[in-house]
């Protein structure tokens, strides 16, 4: 059976199946043996993709007659929920150690060397290479938490969105879903410290930060990018000002904030106020389901109902906390009491789906000595729950109305590969589980996003373009 609603006489079918396509309608007829459907897993689908690159008819127990037969088990892709997209250009090069105890804030004082060298161009070069390799890795869409604003002196560019712009660049250059998110930056620590000379390119007043954001609704617009924003830290901003920022902001834009990263962090704030950076957050500013909390990690059980209850997004970063010692977040309890959460590669020293949700799960295996921590039931596959949780959790802190494969939706899937003899002997959530938990290599074959291809047989049509590119981004920053 074809799809209801699409008459025989539109359908054009290219002999030897290459291209299938309904003319008329211009839609996109796409033939699944297995795919994970908003409602569970389901046989021989067939997916209609509108010109609008939505998903425009679902169809179960379907023929593939007339569709392009995908070459493996479908699932959804997943919207990357943190991401400073310059650091992937330091992955790997902050581990020989110091003279001291090596932490999160030797690990900036790196960080903010490499700030100092980069020019647009430079970080046009790295978003777009990192954000291939995103979508490599099962990401279908990237939360850009953007702050690297000003030239090195940290005076403004003469348009001061450029370095913004040159992050929606790489965006069109991918393909990748963007959700864009200015971060508002002021000061160096609680109470309105001066900022340092580190972060001279960071730096905002509230006046220019609102020029920033209201002059990038129209770039984002052009571009497909939806816009929110971002303040960087309890520590980067007062009450003040997030309340006169939150004034101007429209309703349904996303709002992120690094809120419990690291011990230093909450000890200060209770120095500074009294409380903890999570009840400081609930203090000084009405957090709801806006709202994503990146690194809540050092949250007491008080703390988990308040995020639980407001309805925000735990925004959590397993590979970027543990490379940056940070700690473990509470995520079996969070998940029990029915929280919301989503992941985020952050500093990008991994960028696969697979290898988020791994790391997320074995941590709190090491931490609690148990198997299977984040099954939410028993008899549950802990691939599928996570999966589906930050499927969920990310699409909200991104801007996103809907999540998953459905009528509607974006169709921005993901096709593993078939090939694998350890997806093909497999099926169901098992499939989800062999992907995460089971070593078996890079298992994403092709990418569509909002219904374009843009990772075939593993390949992006401007991998060799943007990877000498970022070759040379590389090479520069080195000398
Ligand atoms: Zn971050």
């Amino acid at each position: 059976m074809r799809p209801k609603n699409f008459p025989l006489q539109c359908l054009y079918v290219q002999v030897w199946g290459f291209a299938h396509k309904m003319v008329a309608d211009n839609h996109q007829l796409l033939f699944a043996e297995r795919a994970l459907l908003a409602d569970g897993w389901a046989d021989d689908v067939v997916f209609a993709i509108g010109a609008d690159g939505r998903i425009a008819t679902v169809e179960r127990g379907a023929s593939a007659v007339g569709a392009k037969r995908l070459g493996g088990p479908v699932v959804p892709a997943v919207a990357d929920l943190h991401s400073h997209a310059f650091q992937r250009a330091m992955a790997g090069l902050t581990a020989v150690a110091g003279q001291g105890d090596d932490s999160f804030w030797t690990w900036r004082e790196e960080m903010y060397r490499l700030v100092s060298l980069l020019t647009p161009d430079d970080v046009t070069a790295i978003a777009a290479k990192l954000q291939i390799e995103l979508l490599k890795g099962g990401f279908g869409r990237v939360a850009e938490f953007h702050y690297l604003h000003h030239g090195a002196d940290g005076r403004a560019y003469a348009a001061p969105a450029e370095m913004s712009l040159a992050v929606l660049q790489a965006a069109e250059l991918s393909g990748i879903g963007l959700t864009m998110l200015p971060v508002f930056y002021a000061h160096s620590d609680f109470g309105g410290a001066a900022p340092t000379a580190g972060q001279r390119r960071f730096i905002h007043d509230v006046d220019g930060f609102l020029t920033l954001l209201h002059g990038l609704v129209e770039p984002c617009r052009s571009v497909g990018a939806r816009l929110g924003l971002a303040f960087h830290s309890l520590r980067a901003v007062t009450g003040d000002e997030i309340a006169t920022i939150m004034e101007t902001v429209p309703v349904h834009a996303p709002v992120h904030i690094h809120v419990a990263e690291q011990e230093r962090e909450v000890a200060a704030s209770i120095a500074h106020s009294g409380r903890r950076p999570v009840e400081r957050l609930y203090d000084i500013a009405e957090v709801d389901e806006r709202w994503c909390l990146v690194h809540a990690t050092h949250v007491t059980d008080a703390e988990v109902a308040m995020i639980v209850g407001s309805g925000a997004i735990a925004g959590l970063c397993p590979t970027t906390e543990a490379d940056l010692g940070d700690g473990i977040f509470p995520a079996v309890d969070f998940l029990g009491a029915e929280g919301r959460f989503g992941v985020g590669t952050d500093s990008h020293v991994a960028t696969s789906v697979a290898g988020e949700l791994r790391l997320l799960e074995y941590g709190q295996r090491l931490r609690d000595r148990r198997r299977n921590r984040m099954a939410g039931r028993p008899g549950a596959s802990v691939g599928r729950t996570l999966f589906e949780r930050v499927l969920a959790g990310g699409a909200q802190a991104a801007g996103v109305a809907e999540a998953g494969l459905s009528v509607g939706a974006p169709a921005d899937l993901v096709v593993l590969d078939g090939r694998s003899p350890y997806l093909a002997s497999v099926e169901g959530d098992t499939i989800i589980d062999r992907w995460i938990f089971g070593g078996i290599g890079p298992a994403v074959r092709d990418v569509m996003i909002g219904g374009r291809w843009l990772i075939e047989d593993g390949r992006h049509p401007k991998d060799e373009e943007i990877d000498r590119a970022f070759a040379a981004a590389l090479a520069r920053l080195r000398a």
